[in-house]
């Protein structure tokens, strides 16, 4: 553990809270139907899609491409891998149009997080989100999903950088009215999440949900000092003790 008790926690929002890899499938097969060719396990549309292999979502989270331009990249990315045509800007407004459609229909909080806000009420510890997508997308993202009570401290907009950057997190812990060094960061990647928040001098919780990893992250493991690993959110109070 780090060195005084936590007294606040900031929280990832996409596969921490909210299942968010259930609702990429959910509309990348549904898009498939459409663009892809037949037969493609679902599993393999997802693995692909959440890999990012050219790296364009986190080009997004430096502030060099908008949420548009990493979104269209990948959809070519993933139609060039799948047998799509590539999109010109027209065709993929029609794209996206839909992805976005089915992807918001795919929204639901997993089942240990309502308990696992509840059990921070019930030990007096404040909360709130910083997450790498817009702060009004992610706001509207939780209320879909029945977790409004979680405030948006910082999003991608507010630098116009995310995660990895140190400065979220020193801004999510000012927003809970706590040093860093009272501050647990609780995310579902290693680096950008629990390891980073360790490097800005927060403790970082990697929460590893048995299946959930994405391909590049296979050999990683965190090992920086102030790194814990849980498996749900049921177990992140107890390892913070
Ligand atoms: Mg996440």
């Amino acid at each position: 553990m780090t060195g005084g008790p936590i007294r606040g926690l900031l929280l990832d929002v996409d596969d921490t809270l909210v299942d968010t890899r259930g609702a990429f499938r959910h509309a990348l097969v549904r898009v498939g139907r459409d663009y892809l060719r037949d037969g493609i396990d679902p599993e393999e549309l997802v693995q692909f899609w959440r890999a990012d292999r050219s790296g364009w979502y986190r080009a997004h989270t430096r502030g060099e491409l908008t949420h548009r331009e990493q979104r269209q990249r990948r959809a070519n990315e993933l139609h060039a891998e799948f047998g799509g045509d590539l999109m010109d800007d027209d065709a993929y407004d029609v794209w996206d149009e839909g992805f976005e459609r089915y992807f918001r229909e795919g929204w639901r909080a997993f089942d240990d997080a309502v308990p696992f806000l509840d059990a921070l009420v019930e030990a007096g510890i404040p909360y709130g989100a910083v997450t790498n997508a817009a702060s009004a997308y992610q706001e509207l993202k939780l209320a879909a999903c029945g977790l409004e009570r979680v405030e948006v401290f910082v999003g991608v907009d507010t630098f116009g950088v995310g995660k990895p950057d140190a400065r979220v997190f020193v801004e999510g812990s000012r927003r809970l009215g706590l040093e860093p060094g009272e501050v647990a960061y609780v995310g579902d990647e290693p680096d950008i999440d629990a390891g980073a928040a360790a490097a800005a001098g927060l403790a970082g919780v990697w929460l590893d949900r048995p299946g959930a990893r994405r391909g590049t992250h296979e050999e990683s493991a965190p090992s920086a000092a102030g790194v814990m690993r849980v498996s749900c959110l049921d177990e992140v109070l107890a390892a913070l003790r």
